[in-house]
């Protein structure tokens, strides 16, 4: 038997227990008489302590023990002089009688522990190594946690699990696909899924009626910050519903996993918000609601004074900044810098101060105060508030006052870490035009329906028309989406129609799910969350990196695999594959 405890679980009870242990050497201190290793395993560290008079050999043979040595050591438990009550083994150590190598370590290329010295390059070369810090490990167990909590819930309500294939025909998700040579049929090519999402259709058609599956889902999109080329999904599918049968499904998924996971309880139904009153308010679809700080506009308050900036522009709205009428010239110019930024794009603010000594613009030359006045009041403003103000074309400048609300959010400490406000968006635009091609887009995916009392508009005023879609935003992040599926072939067809398909092009691409559909599809919906990210926020980070056991880095890299890379000549051929080399 290599072991008879782990490194976390013996404690003052375990007292003059014979014990032997197995682990990674973290560290050890040689103090002249005595020697301390701490000893690491998944479960936690345990000391070991050597004492030079009682045994010269033993606590010879600590001493050159180095980082990350696997050792297996035996000795009785006592309670310590030096007590370390952060941890659950602090009060004890282990008297070590008998040592074994189990294998040696070749110096670390960086400390493990808390604070280490490792880059993030470094950290993700030698992964293997990182993992064993404990707040990563912490996070790859907390993603199991969630993971177990999710198989419960679903299962608990009827949910069936099924793996879909990963070696498919493209989904259309709106991202490119990776593919995958075919060597039996050279010249060919599976795709692998952006998400299973004609699948779980396909499992509606079969009758399974609740659909869940963590899956992985592949997109090759250029890399932004913080995406994976390959990520998670909770994907879930529902037969015979509409939409608030889903919604209520999920939010009691959502709100199991919160207190389980978190011990949040959501005693309220969460909010329903329509996206076109989320732009109107928030400028965004995903608003963070931890914080108010709704936008007013006041377009037509402020036009017609002859200042260009406000007579030019199409929407000019502005928020409201409680109790910072105090600003200093330098904050309001960093904030002015922070719109102006090329990704955010402003051309500039204007401010209104509420000051116990009147109204004071950074536009007063053109406004008197009784015009200010007016400001205040459109705006909800108070003696002591801060009014910040941008205007322009109106999309833009929605989203531009978007950032500047986060921003003040982040500024005065409303977007607290552990505070959750989850929101169902709902009503989303069916389709989204592209200036660039001059086409419609579906904004979720060509399945997604419409609203039926919307459809008669599909050909007259596409842009108009809103479909049966929904996320689930919380904090401002967009944690799952999802739709009710047309399951009428006629409106399907209108669809491909006015996304620019011929039938015999929306054929080629879906005639496999097109034919099934011909044989008794029920109505259906469903939705998928970002697994990653859902478990990222449960561990209180923005980055779901540190929540996958091997990720890619910022350009798609393993760099611990040193992947994507070439293969062979002879694989080459195999696929009938000819690479054209770049030009030296
Ligand atoms: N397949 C969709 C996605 O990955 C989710 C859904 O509509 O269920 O975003």
């Amino acid at each position: 038997m290599y072991r008879t405890h782990t490194c976390g679980e013996l404690t003052i009870k375990d007292t003059a227990k014979n014990v032997t242990l197995c682990g990674w050497v973290q560290k050890s201190r040689d103090l002249g008489g005595m020697t301390f290793v701490d000893l690491r395993d998944r479960y936690g560290i345990t000391q070991l302590v050597f004492n030079m008079e009682a045994d010269h050999e033993l606590c010879g043979q600590a001493r050159k023990l180095g980082r990350e040595f696997v050792v297996q050591a035996s000795g009785k438990v006592r309670e310590r002089s030096n007590k370390n009550m952060k941890i659950p083994t602090g009060e004890i150590e282990i008297e070590v009688s008998r040592l074994v190598i189990l294998n040696r370590s070749e110096l670390p290329p960086f400390t493990i522990e808390e604070e280490t010295d490792g880059g993030e390059e470094l950290r993700m070369k030698y992964r293997y190594l990182d993992l064993r810090r404990s707040s990563v490990k912490n996070n790859i167990l907390l993603r199991h946690k969630v993971s177990q909590e999710v198989r419960k819930y679903m299962d608990s309500i009827g949910f069936v699990e099924v793996e879909t294939p990963v070696l498919i025909k493209s989904t259309p998700e709106g991202a490119r696909d990776f593919v995958v040579p075919s060597r039996m049929q050279p010249g060919t090519f599976y795709a692998l899924p952006q998400s299973p999402q004609t699948l779980k259709q396909l499992l509606m058609v079969a009758g399974f009626d609740k659909y869940f599956q963590i899956v992985k889902c592949f997109r090759d999109e250029d890399l932004r910050a913080d995406r994976q080329p390959e990520f998670s999904q909770i994907d879930c599918e529902m037969s015979f519903v509409e939409r608030d049968d889903i919604l209520d499904t999920f939010e009691g998924l959502a709100k199991y996993l919160f207190r389980q996971i978190r011990g949040v309880e959501f005693n309220e139904p969460f909010n329903r918000l329509p996206y076109s009153e989320a732009m109107a308010n928030y400028g965004s679809d995903k608003p963070d609601l931890r914080f108010g700080m709704k936008f007013k506009e006041i377009t037509t308050t402020v036009k017609g004074h002859g200042f260009q900036v406000f007579d030019g522009a199409e929407y000019i709205g502005g928020i409201c900044a409680e109790g910072c009428a105090d600003y200093s010239r330098k904050q309001l110019d960093e904030l002015t810098d922070f719109v102006k930024r090329p990704q955010i794009g402003a051309k500039g603010m204007v401010y209104l101060k509420c000051g116990a000594d009147g109204l004071k613009s950074s536009a007063d030359k053109f406004y008197p105060p009784e015009e200010l006045k007016k400001w205040a009041a459109a705006i909800n403003a108070k003696e002591g508030d801060l009014v910040l103000i941008l205007a322009g074309e109106r999309h833009k400048t929605l989203t531009a006052l978007s950032e500047l609300r986060l921003e003040m959010g982040n500024r005065l400490g409303l977007r607290k870490k552990d505070t959750f406000v989850p929101l169902w968006v709902v009503d989303f635009p069916l389709l989204e035009w592209d200036e660039e091609t001059k086409r419609y887009y579906a904004m979720h995916h060509p399945f997604t329906s419409p609203k039926p009392e919307d459809i008669h508009l599909m050909e007259s005023d596409p842009g108009k028309v809103r479909a049966n879609a929904y996320d689930l935003v919380i904090n401002g992040v967009e944690i799952g989406g999802g739709s009710i599926r047309i399951h009428d072939a006629s409106v399907q067809k209108l669809m491909f129609k006015v996304l620019g398909f011929t039938d015999e092009e929306a054929n080629l691409q879906f005639g496999f799910l097109l034919n099934a559909f011909k044989y008794g599809a029920p109505p259906h919906g469903g939705i998928a969350f970002g697994f990653d990210r859902w478990v990222a926020m449960f561990g209180g980070q923005d980055s779901i990196r540190d929540f996958i056991a091997f990720p890619k880095n910022n350009s798609g890299r393993d760099v611990m695999l040193d992947t994507p890379a070439e293969i062979s000549d002879q694989q080459l051929n195999e696929l009938m594959i000819e690479i054209k080399k770049k030009d030296k």
